[in-house]
């Protein structure tokens, strides 16, 4: 037996028990007759005690070889502590060691195992093991546990049953490249790896399983923008007989249940908000809305005078900054650049103070007179204290512009509080988006999306303006999942094929098994996807889905503990028929 008991739970009531530990020795102090060991596991920290006057001169000088991170086992009994320690569970007590055994030794780790480590990011990544021996990084990995037994609970109490569905499989389209998989036995041919399993929960519906979860790793090959990881985990869920609504309740629910089980935080109905509106009002399909902050349109109030800035936008757009009147000039001059950097874009910004006075100060005085400038404040809904923030130009690129602006000024006024929950379902988004490389239109979630009833006719004549029954749910300006209601006859899911510009061949070859499947009695269906990562990131109250995931890959999509990928030798790549491929492109 290693242990009769871990390194978290012994307590005062076990004095004189004897008991056996094994841990890894967090931190050693040589007074040279006393020696005391902090020793740990994933449970706790345990203090160690060696005297001279109660211990062999053997086991003392033993105790005096020990290192950082050694494994060692202790056999000994539980005594009072001279100084308690009210930090730690097992503060009052501490093990007078009659026995010790060195399980294995250690090498000085490089960076110091503490919760705050003089370790960087990548030296962290490169010795994950020992990352994950911290606090931050192991209760983070608890943490997500936890959810996710969460999630299979409620699920399952409402019917629900996880089924596996394949990794090696053919391209599923969710918008991304496909990670493929050369096929040893299929000379030439390939496996992609599921960019979600959207097709096979589809296909268990058509097979009756009714209600279907899975907490399932998806893989999209894409550019990599910061935290977003090319495997990722998704709580992907589908439904048999149901209409939105019914999707929306359940995973209301579920949302609803983790917020309370995990944080104890109660939240009522959740808001929804069409995809319109939430661009209208916030620029952006994910709108934070734990801070107001509204858009303020203001064509019709700022384009009568001589101002030709504003006269020739498409769209004047403002946002009221609460207390933003007490920014410097200088203040503002810097915010101005801020929108003028290329991430963000914007040509320039004009503003007004909303004096206490009820006057205004504005950067275009020369044009608008207060009577106007009366006029921004009420429809920016900016109060006396107040600064409004306006930004013009081509309608798209502006709101996008006033949202990174609305989001980096609540970033500063600390509005973005992590402990503050604002769920809010966006609906009724488009069933297409343009796509200005390809010059074609994209599903904006993917070719199985349902359109809303009564609209399919405007795909020949608007295709842009056809709504889908698709949703997403968003979390203090995150999307934590999407899904919709799916096509599940065969003529719709062809004519849409038909308009993403597949041919009849082409959506046959990769689709045929799902309109085959159509035929033979397919229910009215739908579901959605939660990202795990990130949902538990933000119920951990913080941002960076990294942080949650055990063995990260760093931003460049590569896994620096194992270095991977990596090339595969002459072998390898000869028996997946690769090396040909690759001989006769470089003429070899
Ligand atoms: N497969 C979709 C996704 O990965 C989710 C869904 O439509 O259920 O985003």
């Amino acid at each position: 037996m290693y242990r009769s008991h871990n390194c978290g739970e012994l307590r005062a009531s076990l004095i004189n028990t004897e008991v056996t530990l094994a841990g890894w020795v967090q931190k050693t102090r040589d007074k040279g007759f006393m020696i005391w060991v902090d020793l740990r596991d994933r449970y706790g920290l345990t203090q160690l005690i060696f005297d001279e006057e109660r211990s062999s001169k053997e086991l003392m000088n033993k105790a005096k070889t020990l290192g950082r991170e050694f494994v060692i086992q202790v056999k000994g009994s539980v005594i009072e502590r001279t100084s308690k320690n009210t930090n730690i569970p097992t503060g009052d007590i501490e093990i007078l060691v009659s026995e010790l055994t060195i399980l294995n030794e250690a090498k000085t780790p490089p960076f110091t195992i503490e919760d705050k480590t003089d370790g960087g990011e990548e030296l962290r990544m490169q010795y994950r093991y020992l990352d994950i021996r911290r606090n931050p990084v192991k209760n983070n990995l608890i943490f997500r546990h936890k959810v996710t037994q969460e999630v299979r609970n409620y699920l399952s109490n409402k019917d629900f049953i996880e089924v596996e569905t394949p990794y090696l499989i053919k391209s599923t389209p969710e918008g991304a490249r496909d990670f493929v998989v050369p096929s040893r036995m299929n000379e030439g041919q390939f496996y992609a790896l599921p960019q979600s399993p959207q097709t096979f929960k589809q296909l268990l519906m058509v097979g009756g399983m009714d209600k279907y979860f899975q907490i399932v790793k998806c893989f999209r090959d894409e550019d990599l923008r910061a935290d977003r990881q090319p495997e990722f985990t998704q709580i992907d869920c589908e439904m048999a007989f149901v209409e939105q609504e019914d999707i929306l309740n359940v995973f209301e629910g579920l949302t609803r249940h983790l917020l309370k089980a995990i944080n104890g935080v109660v939240v009522d109905k959740f808001p929804r908000m069409t995809f319109d509106e939430a661009i209208k009002k916030y620029g952006n399909d994910k709108p934070d809305i734990r801070f107001g902050m509204e858009f303020g349109e203001l064509n019709g109030v700022t384009q009568h005078k001589d101002f030709n800035v504003f006269n020739q936008a498409e769209l004047v757009v403002g946002i009221a900054v609460p207390n933003g009147n007490t920014y410097s000039r200088k203040d503002i001059d810097k915010l101005i650049d801020w929108v003028r950097r290329p991430q963000v874009g914007a040509l320039g910004m004009v503003y007004c103070r909303c004096n206490d006075d009820e006057t205004f100060k504005s950067s275009v005085d020369k044009f608008y007179n207060q009577e106007d400038l009366a006029k921004w404040a009420e429809i920016t809904g900016a109060k006396a204290g107040d600064l409004i923030c306006i930004l013009s130009g081509d309608t798209s690129k502006v709101r996008v512009q006033l949202s990174a602006l609305r989001m980096e000024l609540a970033e500063r006024l600390g509005l973005r509080k992590p402990n503050e929950f604002a769920p809010l379902w966006v609906t009724d988004f488009p069933l297409l988006e343009w796509d200005e490389d390809t010059k074609r239109y994209h599903a904006m979630h993917h070719p199985f999306t349902s359109p809303k009833p009564g609209q399919i006719h405007l795909l020949d004549t608007n295709p842009g303006d056809v709504k889908a029954n698709a949703y997403d749910l968003v979390l203090n300006g995150n999307e934590i999942g999407g899904g919709s209601i799916r096509i599940h006859d065969k003529a719709t899911q062809a004519l849409m094929f038909d308009h993403l510009g597949f041919t009849k061949e082409d959506a046959k070859a990769q689709f045929g098994f799902l309109m085959d499947a159509f035929q033979y009695g397919a229910p009215p269906h739908g579901g959605l996807a939660f990202g795990l990562d990130r949902l538990v990131a933000l119920l951990g109250g913080q941002e960076t889905i990294r942080d949650f995931i055990a063995f990260p890959k760093n931003n460049s999509g590569r896994d620096v503990m194992i270095d991977a990928p990596a090339p595969i030798d002459e072998e390898q790549l000869e028996e997946l028929s690769l090396k040909l491929n690759i001989c006769e492109k470089e003429n070899i």
